[in-house]
């Protein structure tokens, strides 16, 4: 019954985190363990007990720290931040081979906390779990949810509310803004051991490359790119694109205010916190853009002692981010409109459906899913979507394209809306849902809501019977306007 770690960042030197044990808690309860993922990641469950999930029992083998990074929030640059509420336990290698973190958040203050408590209340705990386990069925790279416990304890936030930990699982939780921390101390010697261990862990194959450190920007832009195109295909929106909460592996890390779009509207915020909309639907490839130009200055020193010479490699790479967006999302999109080849006027017709969703208030996902169900010729399948537009005659010009478009491709019908199925989600972690069971959790103690949630959205691409409140848009009455982290 043990876990077998095996640490690799807790032996960088001492300025990489402190060294931290999470703060035991009263009366740790379970709220849910994922069975799947601590198989799939070579865990033995039994291991794992309420103890450790709780921070009460340090496993044998553990290296608990708290990670040290800096990062832009809100454009602004902060030389310190770093884990103040999540403690790393070690990393894990599962029969795949692949190594990952296990990470306790809300377990507890750290040198990083400031004026935090350390804690997480239950309503960010289940949205991050309901959220992050959606991302993973919707095919969009982890972190995962292993566990969510309660404490026992009461923690005050606006109001008193019952804190919980989650136990997470990602590739790393190494990010842009461990890349600043040191750039902002100017400690070149510490920057390339970070890049090194990074490009180990996560690029394996630029080891032997000419110029890994400069290959190492390149290939962090290609995944960002990716999965930034992967976020607007979805109708994800992150919340706080702060550049200490972008994963240097190419993940969605760091769930906070994070909301599925339902109306599709391209300047669509959730956040409380995000005033001027810095981070809304829109600006999440540009923001990316930006926050990798971040990194890329923090990489300086590391891509030629020449500044000149440094600034100009860097640019180049960061150059390519928009093109390498757009052909991920361009594919992406193709898949999700049934086109299984290229053609130039695609994007064009993408861009026109989706303007024409924004001016009727259609939802994101149902128009996508709706579609699916279409034929060749017009018929009563038509309908389902075309009654998202509240001008439906919006929907029926832009069909007629996109039934020329698709004879050019000449798939059979049934055949094209199996591909389409699989590209475009019913269910998603919709807002009304997701508060819902947050609201039944921390009210009632009623856990119900959020379970059967987590087992609906496990299969989001596959109809399943019982389950068509959980495909529906809300009603007015259900609209979530805003999402909050709740830190
Ligand atoms: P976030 O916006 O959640 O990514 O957090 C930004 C920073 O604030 C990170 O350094 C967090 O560790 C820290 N933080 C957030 N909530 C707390 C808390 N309750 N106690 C201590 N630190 C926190
Ligand atoms: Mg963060």
């Amino acid at each position: 019954m043990m876990i077998a770690f095996d640490n690799s960042y807790s032996k960088l030197p001492d300025g990489f985190y402190s060294r931290q044990n999470p703060t035991p808690v009263a009366a740790p309860a379970l709220v849910r363990f994922n069975n799947t993922l601590a198989a799939e990641i070579g865990v033995n469950a039994e291991a794992l007990d309420l103890a450790v999930l709780a921070g009460n029992r340090i496993p044998s083998g553990a290296d608990p720290i708290a990670q040290a990074y800096a990062g832009h929030q809100f454009g602004n640059f902060v030389a310190q931040l770093g884990d103040g509420r999540a403690i790393l336990l070690g990393e894990v290698v599962g029969p795949d081979g692949i190594r990952r973190d296990l990470q306790l958040k809300g377990c507890g203050p750290t040198l990083y906390s400031r004026d935090g408590d350390g804690r997480a209340a239950i309503g960010p705990v289940i949205r991050e779990f309901v959220v992050s386990e959606a991302m993973a069925t919707l095919g969009i790279p982890p972190p995962r949810a292993l566990a969510a416990v309660t404490t026992g304890e009461n923690i005050i936030r606006e109001q008193v509310l019952p804190g919980a930990i989650l136990a997470r699982v990602a590739s790393s939780h190494i990010r842009v803004g461990t890349f600043q921390y040191f750039a902002a101390r100017r400690d070149t010697e510490a920057l390339a051991l970070l890049a090194d261990h990074v490009i180990q862990r996560h690029y394996p194959d630029l080891t032997s490359v000419d110029e890994p450190y400069l290959a190492l920007l390149g290939a962090v832009i290609e995944r960002q790119a990716a999965l930034v195109a992967q976020w607007q295909l979805i109708g994800f929106i992150h919340g706080v694109m702060n550049t200490d909460n972008m994963s240097i592996a190419g993940e969605t890390i760091d769930y906070g205010p994070c909301a599925f779009m339902d109306t599709y509207h391209p300047e669509t915020v959730y956040s409380s916190i995000d005033h001027m909309g810095r981070y809304a639907y829109q600006n999440q490839p540009p923001i990316a853009h930006w926050n990798l130009a971040g990194l890329a200055q923090a990489l300086l020193p590391l891509l030629s002692e020449n500044e000149d010479e440094a600034v100009e490699k860097a640019t180049a790479a960061i150059d390519t981010f928009s093109e390498r967006f757009k052909a991920s999302y361009a594919a992406g999109l193709r898949r999700k409109l049934g086109l299984p080849t290229v053609d130039a006027g695609d994007e064009a017709l993408g861009s026109d459906l989706l303007e024409r969703m924004a001016r009727n208030k259609a939802d994101f996902t149902l128009t996508f899913r709706y579609l699916s169900a279409l034929s060749q010729t017009q018929n009563d399948a038509d309908k389902p979507v075309r009654v998202l537009f509240e001008d439906p005659d919006g929907f029926d010009q832009w069909a007629v394209l996109w039934r020329r478009r698709l004879a050019y491709d000449g798939v059979a019908d049934s055949e094209r809306q199996d591909q389409m199925r699989k590209a475009n989600p019913l269910y998603i972690p919709r807002n009304h849902l997701v508060e819902a069971s947050i609201r039944a959790a921390e009210g009632e103690d009623d856990l119900a809501p959020f379970n059967r949630l987590v087992t609906v959205l496990a299969s989001p691409y596959q109809q399943q019977p019982g389950a068509d409140a959980y495909a529906e848009p809300p009603r007015p009455e259900q609209v979530v306007h805003q999402t909050f982290c709740g830190t």
